[in-house]
């Protein structure tokens, strides 16, 4: 499995241009396919774009809530479950928890690496063609539909921090 590790989360980066691109995606992908950006849904992607984190459902709606966007909780839900379907915010399944795409402009496969030290999530794509994981599958006659790819470890700062 090639990882492209192209992604800023860990480091220092301009992160305005990461919700500027993202935001742009969403506008360009809402008129294409005709798909209402209503205040909620961007507001939703906006809260996510704050930080490289997950962030629970719940959480989400909190935010919503104290920002006057009403308390139900299914309009945080289909907020996050439209994004999800059109691809700019992906669910971390370990963490049962939400990130906005770092790579709007791309169709891929997310790599998902998360810091037990900052919990800050940063996404790679993988060429999926060629994984260990394809190939056993393949041998086995199984064809996959869905894969997690997420991994847990420890992000470039937080090594520094404490050294093995
Ligand atoms: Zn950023
Ligand atoms: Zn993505
Ligand atoms: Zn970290």
């Amino acid at each position: 499995m090639k990882i492209q590790t192209d992604t800023s989360s860990f480091r220092a980066h301009i992160h305005a241009h990461c919700v500027t691109s993202t935001l742009q995606a969403a506008e360009a992908l809402c008129e294409e396919k005709k798909l209402r950006l209503t205040p909620v849904r961007r507001r939703v992607l906006e809260v996510l774009l704050e930080h490289h984190r997950a962030m629970g459902a719940y959480d989400v709606l909190e935010r919503l809530r104290a920002e006057g966007f009403g308390s139900q909780p299914p309009v945080a839900y289909r907020a996050l479950d439209f994004w999800v379907g059109a691809g700019l915010v992906h669910k971390i399944q370990k963490l049962n928890a939400f990130v906005a795409c770092a790579h709007p402009s791309s169709g891929h496969d997310p790599v998902f690496m998360i810091c037990r030290g900052c919990d800050t999530v940063a996404e790679g794509t993988a060429d999926l063609t060629d994984s260990a994981v394809e190939r056993a599958a393949l041998a086995a006659g199984f064809r996959v539909e869905t894969t997690v790819r997420e991994v847990e470890g420890l992000c470039p700062s937080c090594q520094k921090a404490t050294p093995q």
